[in-house]
């Protein structure tokens, strides 16, 4: 009689497009384990992921806004959540495989440092400005999240999701690349592609509550009148573009409004968040302090070592550890009168 896994697998190869990645296909792990009987490889890597510490500490990591006291700004988990969401939405439609599609959304943020991209940037110049020969030249997100799923958190995934990890990031660039570029599976292009639905939506809606904007901006209308129909009609612009197709792209007008918006958002949010949010010089003297504090002998804790180590615990942090590990080791306590 066929265990769960082996129905699923079945299922699978009956259900899904001649273009989703089946479980049964799977290139397998770096080591290999015994098959689950009820979950498929894919399940089990979400799984793996989901109850790692690195996924638990995205919740208190910014997404754009510094450690935010507004109960509604989003964070790097709830991006995370959103992301996972839509690229599920349209790899069902596009009857891709949803398990496979979930880790690498779940996964592909893991590696992000405290404070956001302020944070990335400040910790990639104080590695440079340390110039170690031997040690790291420079830090990546998307590097570091693969590092942490490979090594740090040894979670032994399967190819296809170290590979929709290690490769989701673009930053600026023309988001025309998403489909135009070799990716290692249909279900982590959705990822890329949902990842840019979801940041494009959320960050318009946090920047105007805010009030960085004070509306939608005219030329970004007829996206839809709600956060939820403009996410909407996206997804339905990606799923109609992508039936039955060998890649995911939207249509090239949905293409070039959403490179519009793009580049509104880095000039009017994203750089111009810093005049607004004066701390976040502070918030990367606090990264930079502390990776120079644990590259030295001695201090950094059992389990890291090394220039990679400081790196690696600078990294993992969330923006509240951060601050309270520069406060313990920077800031002196009130002397108290010994009894
Ligand atoms: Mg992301």
């Amino acid at each position: 009689m066929m265990n769960p896994r082996e129905r699923i697998e079945k299922e699978e190869a009956e259900r899904l497009s001649q273009f989703a990645a089946k479980a049964t296909e799977s290139q397998g792990r770096v080591s290999e384990t015994a098959p689950d009987p009820i979950r498929t490889c894919f399940m089990r890597d979400r799984d793996r992921i989901l109850h790692s510490k690195s996924f638990r500490r995205l919740k208190h990591k910014t997404q754009v806004f510094i450690d935010p006291a507004g109960d509604h700004f989003r964070t790097r988990l709830t991006h995370t959540l959103e992301v996972a969401q839509i690229a599920r939405t349209i790899s069902r439609a596009l009857r891709l495989n949803e398990d496979l599609t979930e880790a690498i959304a779940l996964g592909h943020d893991v590696g992000h440092t405290p404070f956001g991209h302020a944070g990335e940037f400040a910790l990639d110049e104080a590695i440079k400005e340390l110039a170690s020969p031997t040690g790291p030249q420079g830090f990546s997100h998307s590097e570091q999240s693969l590092r942490i799923v490979e090594i740090l958190e040894n979670l032994n995934l399967t190819h296809e999701v170290r590979a929709g990890i290690g490769g989701h990031s673009k930053g600026r660039k023309d988001l025309s690349d998403v489909d135009g570029e070799a990716v290692s599976t249909l279900e982590a292009a959705v990822v890329r592609i949902s990842d840019r639905i979801a940041y494009l939506n959320h960050d318009l809606d946090d920047a105007i509550r805010a009030n960085i904007l004070s509306d939608v901006p005219l030329p970004f209308r007829h996206f839809g009148t709600t956060h939820s129909e403009r996410i909407g009609n996206m997804v339905n612009n990606a799923v109609e573009n992508s039936m039955d197709r060998p890649s995911i792209s939207f249509s090239s007008p949905m293409l070039k409004d959403l490179n519009l918006l793009k580049e509104f958002l880095f000039e009017n949010v994203y750089d111009r968040y810093p005049d607004k949010y004066r701390d976040i010089s502070k918030a990367q003297g606090v990264v930079k302090e502390l990776f120079f504090h644990y590259c030295q002998p001695h201090h950094l804790p059992d389990g890291f070592d090394g220039i990679q180590g400081a790196v690696d615990y600078v990294a993992g942090m969330t923006d509240r550890f951060a601050t309270s590990e520069f406060v313990r080791l920077r800031v002196p306590e009130a002397w108290n009168t010994p009894r």
